[in-house]
């Protein structure tokens, strides 16, 4: 059958660039109804820290993205039907009211995001026609020059492997006009803030290293300064470790993670750069950052559940413990070293911390405090603006030793680095003045 209604369910691919089922619409395609589920066990706590899921800065950042969204498809006759509840109630519900011939998805990685497609499809698969699509790496899963149960176990082994041939599919353009919206509901607006949780909404944090705006304009706006309007590309390598202020690093990955920036979009304006402004170490390292959060993907698609395990997919016997205190302490940013401390301040105060900082503090809670790295996880979870749950798990268990890292014992000296990263101590002067 020509499909002639299609349903859209956007999950973590919140963009209208680059997007498999936008660009690629059959023209039969007469009504299309965009969809977002905004799902309260997102924010919920978790079973074992009992730490919510999500903290103001992510959320926030999420309902920027669908009211940038919504103005989006809006601007091309669309628009954006928001609902909060479970997705595989309330999908099948709508469905049930407007027959759609199709339902469009994409599919996830990690086993809760998992779970929730399988229970929809249990709903739907019966009575309608259901077509997934995959947009969450660089590289597409058919598209590994491996099978998945032979992924390297060691980073560098899977990058050499990607590198020979780099099989990127290209990039599509945002559609320029979309199917007209069934006329059977009312589109309401993005909720605010404080209707989901009871904590007010976070303003921007003068020593904020960046103004995080959700939304695919903004992610896009950041794309094009990074790399034309500032040339930042062009000393990328050099600076990506630094601690203070906006140029140092990208800042693309609370956007990555909402799927309002496609890696692949990153990955042809790179190349775009090098072919009039030449290739060099510095331009390629934004790739091999990219290649970093593609293995996490991949980790995380060839083990999932171990990777939340205390053992890890190594299935080590840790002896990390929990002690409430000290916990209370490192999340706060109150340990007494100031390095950690400011790391983690920034943290609370503006959702963001550098890579430098991330694999600090969580060696510090991990190899200094002896505490069980899932609580720092968790922490991260609910505080990171850019939280995705493949990089953070990914890293986490790196760092704490049972995940990818081949060597057994990489622990981080917060004085040493404080000395290699922070000579003139100016980061940690910076947030000594503004404690939790
Ligand atoms: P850049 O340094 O400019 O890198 C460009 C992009 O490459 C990033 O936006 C990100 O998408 C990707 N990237 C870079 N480093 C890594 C890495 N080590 N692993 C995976 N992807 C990477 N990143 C997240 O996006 N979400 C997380 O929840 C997250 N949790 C982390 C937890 C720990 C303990 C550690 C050590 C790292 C974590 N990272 C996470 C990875 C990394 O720290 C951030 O992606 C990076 O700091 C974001 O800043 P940026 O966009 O300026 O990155």
């Amino acid at each position: 059958m020509t499909p002639k209604t299609a349903l859209l369910w956007f999950r973590n691919d919140l963009r209208l660039d680059d997007h498999p089922v936008l660009a690629g619409l059959p023209d039969s395609i007469e009504a299309l109804l965009p969809v977002y589920v905004l799902d309260p066990r997102q924010w919920a706590p978790d079973a074992l820290t009992q730490i919510p899921k999500a903290g103001p800065h992510r959320l926030q950042f999420l309902l920027e993205s669908l009211k940038d969204l919504k103005q989006s498809l809006q601007s091309l006759g669309s628009d954006l039907l928001i609902r909060v509840g479970h997705p595989e109630e309330v999908i099948p519900s709508l469905a049930e009211v407007w027959d759609p011939d199709v339902i469009f998805f994409e599919r996830e990685i990690a086993p809760e995001e998992r779970e929730v497609e399988v229970r929809l499809m249990d709903q739907v698969k019966s009575r309608w026609f259901i077509k997934t699509y995959f947009t969450k790496s660089l590289f597409h899963p058919l598209d590994l020059p491996f099978p998945l149960a032979e992924l390297p176990d060691v980073f560098t082994q899977f990058r050499k492997k990607m590198e020979v041939h780099f099989p990127i599919r290209t990039t599509m353009p945002a559609p320029g006009h979309l199917p007209s919206l069934p006329t059977h509901f009312p589109f309401g607006e993005v909720p605010e803030l404080e209707e989901l949780i009871s904590v007010p909404a976070p303003t921007l944090h003068p020593a904020s290293a960046f103004p995080f705006k959700g939304g695919e304009k903004a992610a896009l706006q950041r794309l094009n300064d990074f790399i034309w309007e500032r040339q930042l590309l062009s000393t990328y390598k050099t600076t990506r470790n630094g601690l203070l202020g906006e140029s140092y690093s990208s800042k693309l990955s609370a956007w990555l993670s909402l799927g309002c920036l496609s890696p692949r979009r990153v990955f042809s304006e790179v190349r775009r750069y090098e072919a009039q402004h030449g290739a060099t170490d510095e331009t390629y390292w934004l790739i091999f950052e990219l290649l970093w959060r593609d293995y996490f993907r991949f980790v995380m698609m060839r083990y999932g559940a171990a990777l939340f395990k205390k053992g890890g997919i190594q299935g080590k016997a840790l002896s990390l413990g929990f002690n409430a205190r000290a916990f209370d302490l490192w999340k706060k940013g109150r340990t007494g070293d100031a390095f950690i401390d400011g790391f983690m301040r920034e943290l609370w105060h503006t959702g963001f911390m550098s890579n430098r900082g991330r694999q600090n503090v969580a060696s510090y809670l991990v190899h200094h405090m002896g505490i069980d790295w899932r609580w720092g996880a968790a922490w991260f979870e609910y505080a990171l603006i850019d939280y995705d749950v493949c990089s953070n798990w990914g890293n986490w268990a790196y760092v704490a030793g049972v995940g990818n890292d081949p060597r057994p014992n990489r622990i981080f000296q917060p004085e040493r680095q404080a000395g290699m990263y922070d000579p003139t101590g100016e980061f940690q002067q910076c947030w000594a003045v503004y404690p939790v």
